[in-house]
């Protein structure tokens, strides 16, 4: 049996079969011939740290599902294949005048992936990017091809991991393509605090890293700006810890480091004092944790399993080196996220059950019934997601 393993390499899964379908016609075959009672799981890039991805028996990559089919830069519109990586579709939208008005922080991910568990960047008039989804191919559960627009189904199928269908395409609300200019410096932790409501308030973009160790927070604010940088490619620092470049070059950041991570959001007017309570807790029980806290700001969105569901948010997220334990580390803090009201992220650590869920999403018990209803067989389960959607 063939063995896949996530970025991190927190899972590693042998389904009894792993498929490159190289169209759409060949995804919904897949799923219309698999064996009755046998699931059929869809990979992005792998950049999930708990298995959202894998189930036993066929585990399909869509790498070759690839491309940009339609842009139209007048509308703001653009389609992709769904397996489009991050990187190669701002480049596609780029080279046709059109970006995306936010990005995380790494471009690696699998466009599909990316909208199925939320992934956002940060900026309080920013939602993340399955808020740009406007219009879908999917596979369905019995294998056909269904065409998703202006349809009642989108926020429930905007952040659905593979469960209500197969994405083999992606229609995105895009904007103009623009310059973006990045300023990155650090201070003490208190002084950053100090300044956190003027500095979100003052950039389109800002975020900090708390480096517990030294006590010290590195900023990054991102503002857009008229000027029209010389080419595509990421430009070099222009002076202490600044940049102009085009957005979607200077979104990304290259994490060579290999994490797992466990990532909150939390009512954003929550977030300074979860912040602190997080701090406290690593400050008296893990001193040895050198990696980062990371906050974040989205804004509230519609899609019924968004972290972000009808509420402007703040994202709190921990790392620990991906050859270290990490487990009990993430266990001792998610108390805390959790005290705050905070909705774990579909892609990292989590002990949530399905109660838990239910709980903290509004929507969950109606996207769970429409699962049921969609794909009453369980086609698109796994073991994993059988836990927390059935
Ligand atoms: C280095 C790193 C940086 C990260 N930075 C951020 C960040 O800045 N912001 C943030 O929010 N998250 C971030 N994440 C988390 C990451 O963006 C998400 O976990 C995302 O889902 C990963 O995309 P992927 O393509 O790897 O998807 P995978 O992890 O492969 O899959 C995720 C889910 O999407 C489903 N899926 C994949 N393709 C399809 C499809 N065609 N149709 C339907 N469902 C599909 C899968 O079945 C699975 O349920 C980061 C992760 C890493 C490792």
């Amino acid at each position: 049996m063939p063995t896949w393993t996530n970025w991190s390499g927190s899972v590693v899964a042998r389904p009894a079969r792993i498929l490159a379908p190289a169209s759409e016609d060949e995804v919904a075959a897949i799923v219309r011939e698999a064996a009755p009672g046998t699931t059929v799981r869809v990979a992005g890039s792998g950049h999930s740290f708990v298995p959202v991805v894998p189930g036993d028996d066929t585990l399909l990559s869509l790498e070759r599902l690839s491309g940009l089919l339609h842009a139209d830069a007048a509308a703001g519109r653009a389609t992709l294949l769904a397996g489009t990586r991050l990187c190669d579709a701002t480049h596609l939208l780029w080279e046709r005048g059109l970006a995306l008005p936010n990005q995380g922080d790494v471009d690696t991910q699998a466009l599909a992936g990316a909208i199925a568990t939320g992934t956002h960047g940060t900026g309080p008039a920013f939602g993340s990017i399955s808020t740009r989804l406007v219009a879908a191919r999917v596979v369905t559960a019995d294998g056909s091809l269904l065409d998703i627009e202006n349809s009642a189904l989108l926020p429930a199928l905007r952040v659905s991991l593979g469960l209500l269908g197969i994405f083999t395409r992606v229609t995105l609300a895009c904007i103009p393509r623009y310059a973006l200019h990045e300023r990155v410096w650090r201070r003490p932790i208190e002084a950053c605090l100090d300044a956190l409501d003027h500095d979100i308030a003052a950039n389109e973009h800002y975020e900090f890293f708390w480096f517990p160790r030294s006590d010290v927070a590195e900023s990054k604010a991102l503002n857009t700006v008229d000027e029209t940088p010389p080419g595509e490619e990421p430009p070099a620092l222009d002076g202490p810890g600044e940049r102009l470049g085009w957005a979607h070059r200077i979104y990304p950041s290259v994490r060579d480091l290999r994490f797992n991570e466990m990532e909150y959001a939390v009512p954003a007017e929550a977030g300074p004092e979860c912040f602190r309570a997080i701090r406290q807790r690593i400050n008296e029980r893990h001193p040895k944790v050198a990696w980062p806290v990371e906050y974040r700001t989205l804004a509230a969105d519609d899609a019924w399993l968004s972290p972000a569901f009808g509420r402007p948010t703040v994202t709190l997220s921990v790392h620990q080196a991906a050859e270290r334990p990490y487990r009990e580390f993430f266990t001792d803090l998610e108390p805390i996220f959790r005290e705050f009201g905070g909705r774990p992220h579909w892609g990292k650590f989590h002990t949530c059950t399905r109660a838990d869920l239910a709980a903290m999403y509004p929507r969950f018990d109606d996207f769970c019934a429409l699962r049921q209803r969609l794909d009453p067989a369980g086609r698109f389960l796994s073991p994993y997601l059988s836990s927390l959607f059935t």
